[in-house]
């Protein structure tokens, strides 16, 4: 008998993207998998139910999972639904194992084999796998576009009749993944950007994309190339450094993080108001805290003049992309998963291994584990 893969309409508050899209049935095809999904699940990513050729239907979520073997999904379940996934099947997909001690433990009890995309080591080998990465360089350029779109300037610089325009001053935080889009895309537009990351490495990638790198001379290279936290008077040093740019800035980006970490506190209040009148910040750690002290996650405010936008879920705002990109993503994660039709468990292999939250009834994943052991 096949392996039967299911995929579920995503239930998380604004949530529009989908697990598989139509281009990626092929490719699961080759792997011997049949694939039910649940009706529309696809819809909110512009993608309804006819595109997907050779599939099956469910329409609720009992029949959808009856003799499922794997379930792939974009969100981590909720409590009730982790309690409800076949037992003993596979489960792809973001898991958020910094938090969600509850659902875990119900992946536990049905013995759920559960595979995270937020541990996916990265490693070269795990690129095509990284949907931190894929969905990251979404969110970096929504955010460029957010800030060009809320700030009462034009970006580019433009020379009219009507006079000359300056181009704007864009300031991004953090050159990860996601900044390095955001910078890319702001220079796109026209902007004159400067970016600042606490690893030192990542200067010469700024300036590879035409950005100025700010050098505050804090550097805080950490393990796996991950940031790790910085001291009081680093933090002093940089926000004072940091300070004196953005207060020219029109637009700011900020997209500073360390994994399952809050967000670190960037610019603070005071920062904001040394700002000048009609500059934005779009902040993309809002879900995580925010980088910004003034950010409300889910929220635009005005502080002064200023405008702090804490979107949250922003790869979903561009649905159908990001669902292309994080469908070849588990795809990948699929294929080291499934041989000849079967699924095969390869622990000796680096990224199965790293990868793996639960397995067995027991959490595999050492920090997640000792910190559940930790609050009982
Ligand atoms: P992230 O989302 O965890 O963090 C975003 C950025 O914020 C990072 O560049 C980090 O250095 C920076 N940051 C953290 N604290 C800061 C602070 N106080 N001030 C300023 N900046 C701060 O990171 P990410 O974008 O997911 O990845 C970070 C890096 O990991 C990448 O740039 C890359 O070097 C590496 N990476 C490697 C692979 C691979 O080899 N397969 C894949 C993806 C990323």
């Amino acid at each position: 008998m096949s392996i039967t893969i299911a995929v579920p309409k995503e239930t998380a508050s604004g949530e529009r993207r989908v697990a598989i899209v139509p281009s990626v049935i092929k490719l699961l095809d080759k792997l011997g998998v049949e694939v039910r999904m649940q009706k529309g699940a696809g819809e909110a990513a512009g993608f309804p139910d006819h595109l997907y050729e050779g599939v099956s239907w469910a329409d609720k979520a009992d029949k959808l999972y009856a003799g499922a073997d794997i379930v792939l999904r974009v969100q981590p379940p909720s409590v009730e639904e982790a309690g409800k996934l076949p037992e003993k099947s596979l489960l792809l997909g973001h898991m958020n194992p910094h938090e969600g001690d509850s659902r875990i433990r119900n992946l536990n009890k049905r013995e759920v084999t559960s595979f995270a995309l937020e541990l996916v080591p990265r490693i070269t080998r795990a690129q095509s796998i990284d949907a931190l990465s894929s969905q990251a360089n979404i969110a970096g350029y929504k955010c460029a576009l957010l800030a060009a779109h809320l700030s009462p300037k034009l970006f580019p610089m433009l020379t009219t009749a009507a006079g000359t325009v300056r181009p704007a001053r864009v300031v991004v935080i953090g050159a990860g993944v996601a900044g390095l889009q955001a910078i890319a895309t702001a220079k796109r537009l026209g902007a004159i950007v400067e970016a600042y990351d606490v690893r030192s490495a990542t200067k010469e990638q700024v300036e590879s994309l035409g950005g100025k790198f700010i050098d505050t001379g804090v550097s805080a290279e950490g393990a796996g190339g991950y940031a790790r936290e910085l001291t009081e008077e680093e933090k002093a040093q940089q926000a004072e450094v940091l300070a004196q740019h953005l207060e020219k800035a029109d637009g700011v980006i900020t997209t500073a993080a360390i994994p399952g970490r809050p967000a670190p506190k960037i610019i603070s209040t005071k920062t904001v108001e040394r700002m000048q009148s009609g500059a934005v910040i779009v902040d993309m750690a809002a879900e995580t805290g925010g980088n910004c002290e003034l950010t409300e996650a889910g929220k635009e405010i005005n502080h002064k003049g200023v405008t702090i936008s804490g979107p949250k879920n922003i790869p979903s705002m561009a649905a159908t992309h990001a669902s292309e990109m994080y469908a070849r993503n588990l795809c990948n994660l699929l294929a080291l998963l499934v041989k000849d039709g079967e699924i095969h468990l390869d622990w000796e292999d680096q990224v199965v291994a790293d990868s793996c939250l639960t397995h067995g009834g027991e959490t595999r994943h050492t920090p997640t584990r000792e910190r559940m052991e930790g609050d009982k």
